[in-house]
């Protein structure tokens, strides 16, 4: 808990959850959703649950893969970048309005220079997209799309 500044009697209208209007201190204090922040039931911490239980997965799944190189690589340094876009999205006062921007951007990064074989982020960016739209729709990211490392890359399924 918090001891020094007084606790201010209102939170700012930006920081308070877009469903419940729950105040998110204990979330912006641990950097992580926190149920007690929200009201039974509120659907932006069912839907912020799901999206860090997703970035867990892919975080087990980036780790899992022993293949250091070449398009893995790529995927790697995307995913690792998406899980931490993930957990601060899973924060916000809307986590849906941030997880639709973040489905749209890696939706835009899936089909860049995809003249050739897609990319190691190609693919990071075609799996983030798909979790990003089964996530919103209330279905299960993980069997949505398997999380799957490039070629040459062995996957753990969560
Ligand atoms: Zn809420």
């Amino acid at each position: 808990m918090v001891a020094t500044a007084p606790g201010p009697a209102f939170e700012p209208a930006s920081n308070r959850c877009d469903w419940c209007s729950g105040a998110l201190t204990l979330t912006r204090l641990r950097r992580r959703p926190i149920r007690q922040d929200h009201l039974p039931g509120c659907r932006e911490y069912e839907l912020a649950a799901r999206v860090i239980e997703y970035a867990v997965g892919l975080k087990a799944a980036v780790s899992a893969t022993s293949v250091r190189t070449g398009d893995y690589r790529e995927w790697r340094k995307y995913s690792a970048r998406a899980i931490k876009d993930l957990i601060r999205a899973a924060c916000r006062p809307s986590v849906r309005e941030q997880l639709s921007e973040l489905s749209f951007q890696y939706g835009h990064d899936a089909a860049r220079e995809s003249d050739g074989a897609p990319t190691g982020a190609n693919q990071a960016a075609s799996m983030l997209s798909l979790a990003c739209q089964a996530l919103l729709t209330g279905k299960d990211p993980v069997s949505a799309q398997a999380l799957k490392a490039p070629e040459g890359g062995t996957t753990r399924h969560v």
